[in-house]
């Protein structure tokens, strides 16, 4: 393997990596893929829903025989204070449609599957492979990796990294920034095992049908975060995350703040029966636009979580990931054919290429909400669920106050928990970040 010289490395395995390796071996390159773990997905973590579209534009055919759990009919988006939720609900028979556009997966299957088409297209995998360092020309030009593997030394024209939120390989080569703790969030996730009649029954679903909840709120302790609830065949996945540096500066446990969220009133009779079978917990990139790194170079490209390609007030990531990774394969694919040396120059397509993709245009649409969040963390995820979720409970209890009283009621509470002054400031901010 040490001799051998390939058209592209790309270094780890999850959706980013195979979508630029499958990308880049069905258009006959010489591709050769390294992965950590013992199996595609042995390290990965996600909720997960998968967003059809992204992988349609890689593998379209992919219905065919990928593990999707239960494409989703239903959202539901929850605002929680300690003891009740005020949400909103959208459910639409026309989700069951031909090519549904979301599905929820489970990672480890998902991975393998991934893995085993990119496979089938044509490029080399090694599972059990930590790429250590990459080498450079005297130029400084990225012409192979290091591996831990003996005499592992594996050179090519262009180098993907797909390595995820820590790119260690690529922090350790200067080519990324640290993580801040500000701009990362830490998940914890559990799968509860129920039977696939409960689920149904719990989650009014038929078939191949699902649910998705996300869940803002008191149930963070005022740290900027969100949990979740997502139900595959047999089992739900139920996590919840918040940054790192709030994680350090409250001295929260996230397993903690997780067992309050399963033994929320609104999620325990969800959960209750269930056995539970993993815990597992990973960083999310969710610093946004600002955060991204330079994503090219002298023979080099970052592709997918490694740099920072996660899109946090819609809860996407895999679709970024997939997304940059097949761009990154086509402009590799193209400057091939104009005998590229992939020069930064050259690879600067790349960039130019993602500017115009849905990806760069969402992120720079939310550039400012992660300091919005950061700043407001105690007003957006306490003071305002609370707040809520008193104005529901007065108007629905039917208790002899009359409801201009009941009007006058809310807003005096609104008044005394925000203040006037302090909404109009948070309304303008958050529309200044919004637009
Ligand atoms: C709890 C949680 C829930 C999420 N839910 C969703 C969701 O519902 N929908 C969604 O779209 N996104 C979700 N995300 C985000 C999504 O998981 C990521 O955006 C996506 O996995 C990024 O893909 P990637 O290929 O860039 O990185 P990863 O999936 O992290 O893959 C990186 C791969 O590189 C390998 N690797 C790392 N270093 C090396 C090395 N040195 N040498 C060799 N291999 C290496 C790793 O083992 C891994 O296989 C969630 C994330 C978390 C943590």
């Amino acid at each position: 393997m040490s001799e051998e010289r390939f058209d592209a490395i790309v270094v780890g395995a999850g959706p980013s990596g195979n979508a630029a390796a499958y990308t880049m071996a069905k258009a006959g390159l010489k591709v050769l893929q390294l992965e950590r773990g013992e199996y595609p997905g042995s390290k990965n973590v996600q909720g997960a829903i998968l967003y059809a579209d992204a992988l349609e534009k890689v593998i379209p055919d992919f219905r065919d025989d990928a593990p999707l759990e239960r494409h989703v009919i239903e959202q539901r988006i929850w605002m929680m204070d300690d003891t009740s939720h005020a949400g909103m609900h959208y459910r639409s028979e026309d989700f069951n449609e031909e090519k549904p556009n979301r599905y929820t997966i489970i990672r480890a299957q998902f991975d393998k599957w991934f893995s085993r088409r990119v496979r089938e297209a044509g490029a080399t995998l090694l599972c059990e492979t930590t790429v250590t360092d990459l080498l450079r020309d005297i130029k400084g030009k990225v012409i192979g990796v290091r591996t831990d593997r003996g005499g592992g030394h594996i050179y090519a024209d262009v180098v993907v990294l797909a390595d995820g939120v820590n790119s260690l390989v690529g922090q350790r080569a200067g080519l990324r920034p640290e993580l801040k703790p500000q701009s990362v969030a830490l998940a914890v996730k559990e799968m509860h095992f129920l039977p696939q009649e409960v689920i149904e029954q719990r989650f009014n679903l038929k078939g191949d049908e699902g649910v998705v909840i996300e869940v803002m709120g008191t149930v963070t302790n005022g740290m900027t975060g969100t949990g979740f609830i997502y139900t595959n065949k047999e089992s739900l996945a139920v996590g919840i995350g918040c940054m790192v540096s709030d994680f350090a500066e409250t001295g929260t446990a996230p397993y903690a703040l997780l067992e309050a969220f399963k033994n929320h009133p609104s999620v325990k009779p969800l959960l209750e029966g269930s056995e539970v079978k993993e815990y597992a917990a990973h960083l999310i990139p969710e610093g946004g636009y600002r955060e991204i790194p330079e994503i090219y170079g002298d023979g080099w490209v970052l592709v997918g979580d490694s740099a920072h390609f996660v899109n946090a007030v819609h809860r996407e990531g895999s679709n970024l990931a997939m997304t940059t990774g097949r761009i990154a394969a086509q402009t590799i694919i193209r400057l091939r054919q104009f005998r590229s040396d992939f020069s930064k120059a050259d690879l600067a397509a790349y960039r130019k290429a993602l500017d115009e993709t849905f990806v760069m245009k969402d992120l720079k649409k939310y550039k400012d909400i992660p300091n919005f969040l950061h700043g407001n963390a105690k007003n957006v995820f306490g003071v305002y669920p609370r707040l809520f979720s008193q104005a529901a409970q007065n108007w629905f209890r039917v208790d002899g106050v009359d409801k201009r009283e009941k009007e006058r009621q809310i807003v005096s509470s609104f008044r005394k928990g925000r203040g006037l002054r302090g909404m109009i400031g948070d309304a303008f901010k958050l529309a200044r970040a919004w637009r």
